[in-house]
């Protein structure tokens, strides 16, 4: 008799794929009280971030070049909850700190090592998901109000019939500067990474029989090692802001992004096996290379670590409403619909991947400053309840290459699960959250996120009208800027209280609240030092840009005193902080004044608070 066991389950909400934009939108759904439930197919969380595929997370911020763009939020909660507790870069520990994270949260169940593999469509409107969790042999059948992909394929949506895109756009549809003149099915490839490591004796290495052999000639537009460097200006195009890319590392313990493969055909999903048996033998045998083909300085270097999954790039873009291109980006452009921003260069690379020896596996066209990204880009233009985020939302192929950096895909998660929130507030489909974009613009900065030319203009935020006075201040710091609406440096403007130092007796801030009001929430919004990277990452150049231990500048110990006709009426400590949002609930109490006492920061010599908020 055949067997099948089936499970099935209803949700509010239902996100498919737990990379980091999957696990951004459904984290940032369950605490604003949606029933979520995330379905991934893997044990471990990350995507391309996970221990399995091991690509550092980078964002706005250009690798440190603009880091007042630094992403905010989630992401930033919790690259500083694992930079607390893991200066040794362990893989481990990352997994740890991302499944703390969706544990945590009540509203959410996570179903690991659970494919999506079907889903059934009523009325443009997904009804349900059928999955398949291979630990347990449950078929789980999942119905849900809204669904979201963020599988990087787009799997659910392609199921579901959602009008999306592969390749590239001809240059005459958005008039995009870098686009070919004719359409073309050009896609970024996949990768496997590498980590070896240092002994304190040359390591032999023979490679496996199916590696493939690398001569230097066909290296030689690829940086490999500190003897093997690629001058990139030459191949640059003076017409262009452009910078173009070798491989920046001539470090030998970690590579590379550049062994990179496409498959033939039109089908980039469906190549993904053979890609990767094909990928296995380039790394393998670009290793053999630095081993045993000539002077690469990797004599002493031993394999520690080689991905077994790889990494993806591109593959198909659900259309939204609105397609996110090149001059977007270039243009900085503002829309009244952002819900989110990206400042990562457009960055396309060669098309046949490593197979193209005879050029620069990439090309950067950088910009200054960000650009935003509409809530038109996250939900499907004809599958009524699904939105989507990560690399699969809603763009040109150029605009992918600067949306598909993981901390915009992180921070457009947020705003996807903080506006499905507003989809059961008021009962409304993807399409109609236009109707309340200011109210989720102004949720998504109450939570740490950043909209550029976006302020505080919270109505219920009681700090925000408060007569702020301080211990002391440094010149352009003064205390008034923790009320002005904007919770980062930005534009040459510091936005930031600072003390003087520290006294002995603690700093303080003081909110005068003008009359009585009840307060039961406060939010501080804490330098923690953008300009220092705190991402894990393989990459032992990367390591190095790194501090110790938790960011100094993060005020740990203070104390939140409510005043009434200059008495204190209530006390609250704080202490161990190590986030930049800190928030901290008590219960309800009536007073006119605030005042905050500083008693230590994690390492600084001054206090630096970015912002300060009280709600009812
Ligand atoms: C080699 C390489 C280098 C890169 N370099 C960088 C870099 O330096 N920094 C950076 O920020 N970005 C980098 N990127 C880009 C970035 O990693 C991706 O664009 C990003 O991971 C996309 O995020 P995502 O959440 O959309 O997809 P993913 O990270 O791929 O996550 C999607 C998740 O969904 C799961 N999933 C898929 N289908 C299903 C299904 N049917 N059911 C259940 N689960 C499913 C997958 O297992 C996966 O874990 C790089 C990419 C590659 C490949």
């Amino acid at each position: 008799m055949r067997r099948v066991k089936i499970r099935r389950e209803e949700y509010e909400f239902a996100v498919i794929g737990g990379g980091m934009s999957g696990l951004c939108t459904a984290v940032a759904a369950a605490r604003h009280g949606v029933k979520t439930v995330l379905i991934h197919n893997r044990s471990v969380l990350g995507g391309n971030a996970s221990s399995e595929i091991r690509m550092h997370i980078c964002g706005a911020d250009e690798n440190g070049h603009k880091p007042d763009l630094t992403e905010g939020g989630i992401l930033h909660e919790i690259l500083l909850k694992n930079k607390c507790r893991n200066d040794s870069f362990s893989y481990a520990l990352w997994d740890l700190t991302l499944y703390e994270i969706v544990k945590a949260e009540p509203n959410l169940t996570v179903h690991f090592n659970t494919t999506m593999i079907d889903c059934a469509v009523e009325d443009e409107r997904i009804v349900s998901v059928t999955c398949f969790q291979t630990t347990t042999e449950f078929t789980i059948e999942v119905k849900a109000n809204i669904f979201a992909d963020c599988t990087g394929n787009a799997t659910l949506g392609y199921f579901a019939g959602a009008e999306y895109r592969e390749g590239s756009e001809s240059r005459s549809e958005f008039n995009e500067p870098h686009a070919p003149e004719f359409a073309n099915n050009e896609r970024m490839g996949n990768t496997i990474l590498f980590k070896a490591l240092k002994r304190d004796k040359p390591v032999p290495y023979t490679p496996p029989a199916f590696a493939r052999k690398f001569t230097e000639e066909q290296l030689k537009y690829r940086t490999h090692s500190k003897y093997h460097t690629v001058d990139a200006s030459s191949a640059s195009d003076p017409k262009a802001f452009i910078r173009a890319s070798t491989g920046s590392t001539t470090a030998v313990d970690y590579g590379y992004w550049w062994i990179e493969l496409m498959g033939e055909g039109e089908d980039f999903v469906g190549q993904y096996e053979t890609v990767k048996d094909d990928l296995l033998a380039c790394v393998y045998g670009i290793w053999d290379h630095l081993k045993n083909g000539g002077e690469h300085g990797a004599d002493d270097y031993e394999l520690d670590w080689v991905g077994m999954l790889p990494g993806m790039r591109e593959s198909r873009r659900l259309v939204g409403d609105y397609i996110l291109n090149e001059n977007d980006i270039f243009d900085n452009r503002f829309f009244e619909d952002a819900v989110a921003y990206g400042g990562w260069p457009v960055d396309v690379h060669c098309a046949n991947g490593l197979l193209d020896f005879h050029i620069l596996p990439s090309e950067v066209y950088a910009f200054k400053g960000a650009y935003t990204i509409p809530w038109r880009c996250y939900y499907s233009k004809n599958i009524q309840n699904l939105v989507m985020a990560g690399r699969n939302i809603s763009t040109s192929r150029l605009g992918l290459g600067s949306t598909r950096i993981m901390g915009t895909c992180s921070v457009g998660g947020q705003a996807v699960g903080t506006a499905v929130s507003l989809m059961k507030k008021y009962g409304c489909l993807p399409r109609d959250i236009g109707l309340h974009i200011k109210e989720l613009q102004q949720i998504l900065l109450r939570d740490d996120g950043f909209i550029p030319n976006i302020c505080n203009e919270d109505p219920y935020d009681l700090a925000a009208q408060a007569n702020v006075t301080a211990s002391s201040f440094k010149a352009g710091f003064e205390p008034e800027n923790t009320v002005n609406g904007i919770s980062r440096a930005l534009d040459g403007c510091e936005n930031a209280w600072h003390s003087d130092g520290i006294l002995e007796s603690g700093e303080w801030l003081t909110f005068d609240l003008g009359e009585k009001k009840q307060v039961s929430q406060m939010q501080l919004t804490f330098d923690s030092g953008f300009a220092y990277p705190i991402k894990i990452t393989l990459s032992d150049n990367r390591r190095r840009q790194q501090r110790i231990g938790i960011p100094p500048e993060i005020a740990k110990d203070f104390t939140i005193e409510l005043l009434s006709n200059g008495k204190t009426v209530f006390t609250k400590n704080v202490n161990g902080n190590m986030q930049r949002l800190c928030r901290v609930c008590f219960e309800p109490t009536v007073c006119d004044a605030i005042k905050i006492v500083f008693h230590c920061t994690n390492g600084c010599k001054d206090i630096r608070v970015f912002e300060v908020r009280a709600y009812a």
